[in-house]
């Protein structure tokens, strides 16, 4: 039998990586890993964590204005866009230090380089060949700007975490979760805000209904929206940025940032040499036990392109260990995986869209209810909120519900084990809600939409 240095060798030490290499470390493989940026990757680096302090930063904003109709006189504050900064940075280095510790308290080891896949039981680090009875690879994506004239004066998501001063006037363009993200951001910090979607709405793929309301609701708070618009050259001029646009016209800013989407990070990694198959987008592709086409080599999480999200990442890492060193399936179940997009308010999503379910189950019941929130009674603000939930008919399974308000990503987490479960609309009903949340707006809507 050959000898390896390692059983495992992890190339990448984010959210997918790092959990596949505690897991199997602590079924008693000998693992190792190699991360050449930052512990913790994408996830605590530059994308969810950063993302949602800087999200909660730009709420503060509407909270001090809420607070007047509560009686607290508070005066107009100023923001200080550095202090942001400064403390987000401290929040990031203190969570790479704890993942640090993960892999060491597991008792793995981590090399602070680059690696490459020499061959199928050997990857290179810093000129030294290491070997390993299996490689996994966990690198993650990577924020894709398309090529055109100017587009080097874009900046990406990475960028925007570390942007030395706040922009007067800000350009979003893309339509996905980063971008619709990104602008709630910039537009509560106080830039003057656009975003730009290519197609006649943004945010494709969830429910319809979903993405009207929260658009409506961004205009409200001042994000100014623009669909079916696409930037076809950018210039610098004197005084900042000049786009030209699709429609011929142009819009002036101080910063343009492109989230048009994230390429998995699969270059110059010897995948294709070794001959490990990668799709026309770069992704690793994978069978059902995350094995790529060659049988030592695995992959996980955004490399191989599917949900590209953090939990989803880690599922795939629990399960990877429990079938590589407990010789026990732990399969992912890809189906109903909820998400939010951390808009503003925030959109939450776990199922089947309406359109979606109408293609799959045939006949559907639609559950809506908008209202405004009793907070916002109060408050003067005139944001509202959105919960609909999509009914299979024949099986009266609910299969889908979306919202829109204020941490909604806490209420559809709830309700995600509800679906997951199978509960039907006659659960929901027969279940008593808590008074007065708009949580209990999900037990209490009786009257489907015609
Ligand atoms: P998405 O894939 O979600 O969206 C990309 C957007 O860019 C789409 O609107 C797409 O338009 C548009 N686009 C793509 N190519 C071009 C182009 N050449 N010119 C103009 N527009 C273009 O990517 P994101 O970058 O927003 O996020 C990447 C992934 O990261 C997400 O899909 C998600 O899985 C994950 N993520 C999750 C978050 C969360 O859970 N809260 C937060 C952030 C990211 P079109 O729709 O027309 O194709």
């Amino acid at each position: 039998m050959a000898s390896y240095d390692y059983d495992l060798f992890i190339i990448g030490g984010g959210s997918g990586g790092v959990r596949a290499g505690r897991m199997s470390a602590s079924f008693g493989a000998r693992v190792a890993m190699a991360e050449e940026r930052y512990m913790g990757g994408t996830c605590v680096n530059v994308g969810c964590v950063p993302k949602k302090l800087f999200a909660y930063a730009a709420h503060v904003h509407e909270e001090v204005h809420d607070a007047a109709g509560f009686g607290w006189k508070i005066a107009d504050g100023s923001f200080d866009w550095p202090t942001l900064v400064a403390n987000k940075n401290k929040e990031i280095e203190r969570l790479n230090g704890i993942y640090q510790r993960l892999m060491d308290n597991a008792g793995v080891t981590v090399l602070h380089e680059r690696a490459v896949i020499k061959d199928a039981h050997t990857v290179t680090v810093g000129g030294r060949d290491i070997s390993a009875e299996r490689i996994l690879v966990a690198t993650g994506g990577w924020p894709f700007v398309p090529d055109f004239p100017g587009s080097e004066l874009a900046i990406n998501s990475n960028d925007a975490f570390f942007l030395e001063r706040l922009p007067k006037r800000a350009v979003v363009v893309g339509g996905g979760y980063i971008a619709v993200e990104f602008a709630g951001i910039f537009n509560g910090l106080g830039c003057d805000t656009t975003q730009l979607y290519r197609g006649p709405l943004f945010l494709r793929g969830f429910d319809d209904d979903a993405r009207v309301f929260l658009a409506d609701e961004m205009k409200k708070k001042g994000v100014k929206l623009c669909f079916d618009t696409d930037v076809t050259r950018i210039t610098r001029e004197a005084d900042g940025l000049r786009l030209a646009l699709n429609d011929g016209s142009t819009l002036d800013c101080d910063l343009v940032m492109y989230a048009t989407g994230r390429k998995p990070n699969s270059a110059n990694l010897g995948l294709e040499a070794c001959g490990v198959a990668l799709d026309a987008n770069g992704a690793v592709k994978v069978n059902g036990n995350y094995q790529t086409s060659v049988p030592s080599i695995y992959a996980i999480g955004d490399v191989t392109d599917r949900i590209n999200l953090t939990p989803v990442a880690l599922a795939e890492g629990m399960a990877l260990a429990w079938h590589l060193y407990r010789d026990r399936e732990r399969p992912v179940d890809y189906e109903f995986v909820p998400s939010a997009v951390f808009s503003h308010p925030n959109l939450a999503t776990v199922g089947y869209t309406e359109a979606q379910a109408r293609e799959k189950f045939g006949a559907v019941t639609i559950f809506k209810s908008t209202f405004t929130p009793l907070k916002h009674t109060l408050s003067g603000s005139k944001e509202k909120t959105l919960m609909k939930l999509v009914v299979d008919s024949a099986s009266d399974r609910v299969v889908g519900a979306h919202m829109i308000g204020p941490d909604a990503g806490e209420s559809i987490q709830g309700l995600a084990v509800a679906i997951k479960a199978g509960a039907t609309k006659a659960m929901f009903d027969r279940t008593i809600g808590i008074h007065p949340t708009s949580a209990e707006e999900w037990v209490t809507m009786r009257e489907p939409v015609a």
